[in-house]
């Protein structure tokens, strides 16, 4: 691989020969299919020049869009004051940053335990809920992706492993998902009380005295955008609360804007002991993660050393940026925006196509967290073919848009800052595309 004038080619060229790449098959007939060269706000391009709009938000994480000027100043000014600074010190940017999301987390949260991302911030969140209640079971839903840790610490040889060594412990069940109800619901309340049930019936099965915490995404988002049906979450508050096990809310990918919430579980009656987060807490323009920690958790730790902790926790350039997008998300109106967008351009808009493609079996979301399910019979609601989703996804990057596509759905997650004007080019492209592969 020498480099040459064609840079596309030659960025594909790279990528198949050198990156070995995340969930994936290696050899090239499975590879990348897109080469990214730069970015502003909505919009990507690729080394030939071609534009797309970013309809994915990378990984569902840049929720200012690309290049935003705030967060770039902030890399500059604490890249040329201290690249980097080890855990233990005390520095001003890791704690603004810290300050940060304790003030609009609920009252009584004012720590945080930083990571690198998302699935670190679930293991520790994990963690300290079992070194907490002394209990080791987690339960989580079937459909939910909460990262790609898990056994690096039981596989590390050193005695910090040992209060660490949870062989065993995951128990999962199902979430209310009305559309493909486990439960023969009908209503979103009927879905809500049996899921409910359910959860009790697991919780009594496997015994409340082993489970050390329930963690869930207040809106699953990787497993198709399921809006909790209402009383849902305070429902599992109070089987927390009646059985001492505690609740983590995995807030890496709905939080931040993206359901026009600083936090998804803002717009649902419940409070967590433990938030998680990570993507949009910064856009992801330097990775970071962490736990947001209610008051009695980390007092648990005041006297007894937390066994777990990382080189980057709380890096300064990262930190920055986190300061930076907080800070952005409150003087620019990010939230208003997105409410905006989500009630009179997106949401209207994606209702608007079902009505032109029996196609679409439902439609679902809030704020910029929208997914259409892509159905072959409205009644039976027959999943699309994963070859179809697969024409369909290489027929929105042919006309410009990079889409976030999963089983049978396109999950539509514009930036925080898209136009109504960038929905309505959009909306274009996915109307032509679906009249192409579905008719
Ligand atoms: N939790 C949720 C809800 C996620 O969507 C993801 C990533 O997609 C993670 C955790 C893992 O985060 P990361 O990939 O930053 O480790």
């Amino acid at each position: 691989t020498e480099p040459h004038d064609d840079l596309d080619a030659y960025a594909l060229e790279l990528d198949q020969a050198h990156i070995f790449h995340s969930w994936s098959a290696q050899a090239p007939a499975h590879a990348a299919a897109v080469s990214i060269k730069s970015g502003l706000g909505t919009r990507v391009w690729d080394y030939a020049g071609n534009e797309y709009l970013d309809f994915s938000s990378q990984h569902v994480n840049v929720n200012l869009g690309h290049q935003h000027p705030a967060l770039l100043e902030a890399i500059r000014v604490q890249s040329q004051l201290l690249a980097t600074i080890s855990p233990p010190t005390a520095n001003i940017t890791r704690g603004e940053a810290a300050k940060r999301l304790a003030a609009i987390a609920p009252e009584g949260f004012n720590r945080v335990f930083f990571t690198n991302g998302g699935s670190d911030a679930n293991e520790n969140a994990m963690r300290m809920a079992r070194l907490y209640t002394g209990r080791d079971k987690i339960l989580s839903a079937y459909r939910s992706y909460h990262g790609n840790t898990g056994s690096s610490i039981v596989a590390t040889g050193d005695p910090r492993r040992i209060p660490n060594e949870f062989a065993r412990g995951h128990v999962h069940f199902f979430g209310p998902y009305l559309y493909r109800s486990e439960f023969w619901a009908t209503t979103p309340e009927q879905e809500s009380e049996r899921a409910l049930q359910h959860l009790r019936r697991v919780i009594e099965a496997e015994g409340a005295q082993t489970i050390a915490a329930v963690l869930l995404e207040p809106v699953p988002g990787t497993p198709g955008i399921m809006l909790p049906p209402p009383g849902y979450l305070a429902g599992v508050r109070e089987l927390c609360d009646e059985q001492g096990i505690l609740l983590i809310f995995d807030e890496v990918m709905c939080g931040f804007g993206r359901t026009g919430e600083w936090f998804a579980f803002d717009a649902f009656d419940a409070r967590p002991d433990l938030v998680t987060f990570a993507k949009g807490v910064n856009s992801g323009y330097v990775p970071i993660g962490g736990v947001i920690i209610d008051d009695p958790i980390a007092a648990h730790f005041n006297d007894r050393v937390f066994p777990g902790g990382l080189t980057y926790s709380g890096h300064p350039l990262a930190a920055a940026t986190v300061v930076a997008s907080l800070d952005t998300i409150a003087s620019e109106g990010v939230l208003e925006h997105v409410r905006d967008i989500s009630e009179n351009h997106l949401g209207p808009a994606l209702h608007a196509l079902a009505e032109r493609h029996p196609s679409i079996g439902e439609v679902r979301g809030r704020g910029v967290f929208w997914a259409l399910e892509l159905v072959t019979d409205r009644a039976t609601r027959e999943p699309v073919p994963a070859a179809t989703m697969g024409r369909i996804r290489a027929g929105l990057v042919e006309r410009g848009l990079l889409p976030f596509v999963s089983e049978n759905r396109i999950h539509v997650l514009p930036p925080c800052i898209v136009t109504p004007a960038e929905i309505a080019e959009a909306m274009e492209i996915y109307d032509a595309v679906l009249t192409l592969e579905l008719g």
